[in-house]
């Protein structure tokens, strides 16, 4: 059976890489960025002005002058004006240009009107200099201000935007049908037998990947049928990028997806992982190189399986840069068998020392979808070992 490392391998190794599409950057938020995005100017582009008041030239308030002329105003927005001669002052906005001769900004709090003159207030401190943001200051123009592989969020639009870019390159949204097989399934809002189960699972995987911005999903429910599961499979395949099956996939006489795949032509990679919850976990690709994740139908089972391979692996598609690394310390001991990686639900808080916990959160079976709720996520524990004491350090997957 493969073990979780090298399935994950082996996923990594055929997936492949979303193509890149242009986006007005308005509506890039959420979207992984695909392009270099470079200064279009220094930043900031002239001396700015950070606070209302007057330009006054250092040296007149170094030569001891507390009286300035206002010889104009300049609001944000518009050139600069320029000091003529000694004692002059400019009445300044924030966001303005620093006026031509102007070194320095008094702030409005600072002032009084004496007359035509305007006045610095007794015991003013002022340094040379204060309250210019000067040009070229937080970078120049050309210089490298965002690279491919981060998610476009609240800083990095401002940063496009504030380039000049109108639109911006990012990673294309894969187009993915999440199928449920089941003779038993029946959605919400439909009558239901006694010997028929609600199906969660086309909506719990679908929640995983849009809220992680991932995927654009289509759902699809269909019977235990192997012509029926065989003729959906080849319909998708056409207009999707990616397939994700979810149950069917055991030893039981009613699972034909792993039947239904090879008759698709498609290239079984690997069926089985020494892994609990989800040993039954296939995975596939097709003739033409689109992945195929054949899911346990175990609600567990199917979103543990989704979160510890399916997400990686369509972050690695779309080509985001953070491996998204992430551990807690065990709360308390967990004894099970050493002959499977094991995936313990937890909930996740901090100690006192500010390190991050994992309270094991242990379901009822794998068809405990309930217990699943409020929980964070789920650790890692590698396969070998019969218990891992309180205070063992594991990898994090959040749901
Ligand atoms: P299977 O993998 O098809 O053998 O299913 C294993 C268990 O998961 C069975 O108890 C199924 O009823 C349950 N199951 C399968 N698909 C779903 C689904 N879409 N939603 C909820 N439970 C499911
Ligand atoms: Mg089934």
């Amino acid at each position: 059976m493969t073990d979780v490392a090298q399935a994950e391998a082996l996923v990594f190794d055929r997936m492949p890489a979303w193509p890149s599409v242009r986006t007005e950057t308005a509506s890039s938020h959420g979207r992984i960025l695909r392009e270099t995005v470079v200064a279009e100017r220094d930043q900031p582009p002239f001396d700015r002005v950070m606070m209302d008041g007057i330009a006054i030239a250092w040296r007149d308030w170094a030569a001891g002058r507390r009286n300035f002329d206002p010889i104009g105003t300049q609001a944000a927005g518009s050139p600069e004006l320029t000091l003529r001669a000694p004692g002059q002052c400019i009445e300044i906005m924030t966001g303005a240009m620093c006026p031509g001769s102007a070194d320095t900004i008094i702030p409005v709090e600072r002032l009084r009107r004496e007359g035509r003159l305007t006045l610095i207030s007794e015991g003013t401190e002022v340094e040379r200099g204060q309250f210019i943001h000067p040009r070229g200051s937080d970078r120049r123009k050309g210089d490298r201000l965002l690279e491919p592989g981060v998610r476009i969020g609240a800083t990095e639009v401002a940063v496009i935007a504030g380039a000049g870019y109108a639109e911006i390159e990012v990673a294309a949204l894969p187009r993915v049908a999440v199928i449920s097989t089941g003779d038993e399934l029946v959605p919400a809002g439909e009558p239901i037998a006694r010997f028929q189960i609600r199906s969660t699972n086309e909506f719990s995987i679908e929640a995983s990947l849009a809220l992680a911005g991932l995927a654009d999903i289509r759902r699809e429910r269909l019977l235990d049928d192997e012509s029926e599961i065989l003729e959906a499979v080849e319909d998708l395949h056409h207009d999707h990028d990616a397939l994700i099956l979810s149950g069917g996939v055991s030893m039981g006489q009613f699972d034909f997806v792993p039947a239904v795949l090879q008759q698709h032509g498609a290239q079984v990679v690997f069926h089985g992982v020494a892994q609990r919850p989800g040993r039954p976990l296939l995975f596939a690709s097709s003739h033409d190189g689109k992945p195929i994740f054949g899911l346990p139908g175990n609600p567990v089972s199917a979103l543990v399986c989704l979160t510890r391979y399916v997400i990686p692996a369509f972050r690695r598609a779309a080509g985001l840069s953070d491996p998204m690394i992430e551990h807690a310390v065990l709360t308390e001991p967990v004894s099970r068998s050493g002959k499977l990686t094991y995936f313990m639900p937890v909930k996740l808080g901090w100690d006192d020392q500010g390190r991050q916990t994992a309270e094991p959160k242990p379901t009822n079976t794998s068809g405990d979808y309930i217990s699943l709720a409020g929980t964070d996520g789920f650790i890692e524990l590698p396969k070998g070992r019969e218990s891992d004491p309180a205070g063992t350090v594991a990898r994090v997957y959040r749901w």
